[in-house]
C-alpha cells in the first residue's frame, strides 16, 4: 500500500503537489486555514484532471479514484499517519517557523517534514523542530503536474536516509529530483529572481513595455515565457518575499527588490492569482 502524505496549504503549489501524489496512488490530506482555499484547491485538481482526460492521458474512472484519495482538513491534527508532510503555505519566514513547530508536535515520530519554500533557509526551519535530521526542502515547480524538476535541498542537519527517501518519492511521482545545498534562494531562485527583478527595473525605467521585454527574452533567449509573465504566474508577493530573503541572506544590494515590484504588491496586483499583475488576466 502506498504511503499516506499530508500537504499544508491548498494554494497553487499545494493543490498541484496533492494532485501528483494522489495520481501516483498516495492517500493525500490537504490542510489549509481557509475553507475557501481548500474548496478552490480541490476544484483546481478536478479541472486539471479534466484537462488530462481531454488530452487522452487519463480515464474518467481514474479521475474519480484520484479525487477519492484526496481529503481536506482545517486542522493539522489530520496529519497523523502521514509518512511525509509537505508544507506549501504562504512564503513567510515567521509563518513557516510557526507551522513547523506545530507539525513537529503533531506528526508521527519518524515522519519526514518537507517544505516547498522557494527561498527560506531549510536549516533555520529545521531548527524549529526536534527532528532536524528529518527536515528537508522539496521545491516543486509551477505548475506542478506539468513541470519535471524537484529541487531537493539538504539543510545542515538533514540525514542521508531522509534525502534518499525524498529522492525516491520524487521519482515515484514522476519527477526528476536534483540535490542542492541550503543557501539563500538555493539554485532555482538564486538565478531566476535577479533576472525577473531586472525585467521589472527595465519596465520601471521605461526601457521597454511589458510586451517588448517579454518578447525579447522569449525570441532572443529561447525562454518559453517572458520574465514578467513568469513573475505573474509565480505571484508577485512570492517574488518579493524571495528577493527579500536573497538580499537579507546574501547581504548584497544587487538583490534589492525593484520599487515597482513593491508598489504592485502593495496595490494587491499579485499576478494571475489576483487577476492583474504586469499583464491582465
Ligand atoms: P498561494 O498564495 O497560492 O497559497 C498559499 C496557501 O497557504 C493559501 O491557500 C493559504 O490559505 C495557505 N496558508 C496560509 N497560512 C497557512 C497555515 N498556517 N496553514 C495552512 N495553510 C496556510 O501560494 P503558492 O504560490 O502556492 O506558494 C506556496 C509555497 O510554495 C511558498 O512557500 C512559495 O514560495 C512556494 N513556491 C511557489 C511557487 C510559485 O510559482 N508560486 C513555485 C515554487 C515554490
Amino acid at each position: 500500500m502506498a504511503d499516506r502524505i499530508a500537504v499544508i496549504g491548498a494554494g497553487q503549489m499545494g493543490n498541484g503537489i496533492a494532485h501528483v501524489f494522489a495520481q501516483s496512488g498516495f492517500d493525500v490530506v490537504i490542510v489549509d486555514v481557509s475553507d475557501a482555499a481548500l474548496a478552490k484547491g480541490r476544484d483546481t485538481i478536478a479541472k486539471n484532471l479534466d484537462r488530462q482526460i481531454k488530452k487522452g492521458t487519463l480515464s474518467a474512472e481514474d479521475r474519480e479514484a484520484i479525487l477519492g484519495r484526496v481529503t481536506l482538513a482545517t486542522s493539522t491534527e489530520a496529519i497523523a499517519g502521514a509518512a511525509l508532510v509537505i508544507e506549501a503555505a504562504t512564503e513567510n519566514r515567521d509563518l513557516k517557523f510557526r507551522i513547523f513547530a506545530d507539525l513537529d508536535a503533531r506528526a508521527d515520530a519518524g515522519a519526514i517534514l518537507a517544505t516547498n519554500t522557494s527561498s527560506i533557509s531549510i536549516t533555520e526551519i529545521a531548527a524549529r523542530t526536534t527532528r532536524p535530521e528529518l527536515v528537508i526542502g522539496m521545491h516543486f515547480m509551477n505548475p506542478v503536474p506539468v513541470m519535471q524538476l524537484v529541487e531537493i535541498i539538504r539543510g545542515l542537519a538533514t540525514s542521508d536516509v531522509t534525502t534518499t527517501r525524498v529522492v525516491e518519492w520524487s521519482r515515484t511521482v514522476g519527477k526528476t529530483p536534483v540535490e542542492v545545498n541550503d543557501f539563500p534562494g538555493f539554485v532555482a531562485n538564486r538565478i531566476l529572481m535577479p533576472m525577473i527583478n531586472e525585467a521589472v527595473y527595465c519596465l520601471m525605467e521605461g526601457v521597454g513595455t511589458p510586451e517588448a521585454i517579454d518578447t525579447v527574452m522569449k525570441l532572443g533567449m529561447n525562454h518559453p515565457m517572458g520574465p514578467l509573465a513568469l513573475a505573474d504566474l509565480i505571484g508577485l508577493d512570492t517574488c518579493l518575499s524571495i528577493l527579500e530573503v536573497l538580499q537579507d541572506g546574501m547581504g548584497d544590494s544587487k538583490y534589492r527588490p525593484c520599487p515597482l515590484l513593491r508598489k504592485y504588491v502593495a496595490a494587491g496586483w499579485l499576478g494571475r492569482k489576483s487577476g492583474r499583475g504586469f499583464f491582465s488576466y
